[in-house]
């Protein structure tokens, strides 16, 4: 154990996990109101249990960004990073950590597009998020 406050796989989430761990991005998908994050057993919407679950792409653009400088809980060693929210492709937005990039305002812009990899930690496998055709891993 690193310390680090991670997420708590549920059985509302127990898909969305098993999917990282194969390095795929899915999402429950109401059929009335479209995608449903973080998954649940109902859509927050129209309540309907009637879930599909699809793959997303793993591409998207920033729509915002920060960098910290106050780790969360374990982190505090790794400051400063970014935090970023990540529109997809597919609609859903998703909050997640920037690298391969220098940790610096002017390294990054609302619209710059971003590809997802799947980090390693703990057991669980993070999406995180780096610049479209980039390699970088951590
Ligand atoms: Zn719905």
């Amino acid at each position: 154990m690193s310390g680090k406050l991670l997420p708590n796989p549920t059985p509302e989430t127990r898909i969305y996990w098993e999917k990282t761990a194969l390095n795929e991005l899915w999402m429950p998908y109401c059929q009335t109101d479209g995608w449903v994050f973080p998954p649940r057993f109902h859509c927050p919407t129209c309540a309907s249990t009637e879930f599909e679950w699809r793959q997303l792409s793993g591409r998207g653009t920033i729509a915002s960004f920060i960098i910290t400088h106050r780790g969360g809980a374990g982190y505090q060693d790794e400051v400063p990073y970014f935090i970023i929210l990540v529109d997809l492709e597919e609609g859903p937005r998703l909050v997640g950590n920037l690298y391969g990039v220098p940790v610096e305002p002017t390294a990054v812009e609302v619209g710059m597009p971003v590809e997802v990899f799947f980090e390693l930690r703990d057991g669980i496998h993070l999406p995180q998020w780096r610049p479209a055709g980039s390699k970088v891993t951590i």
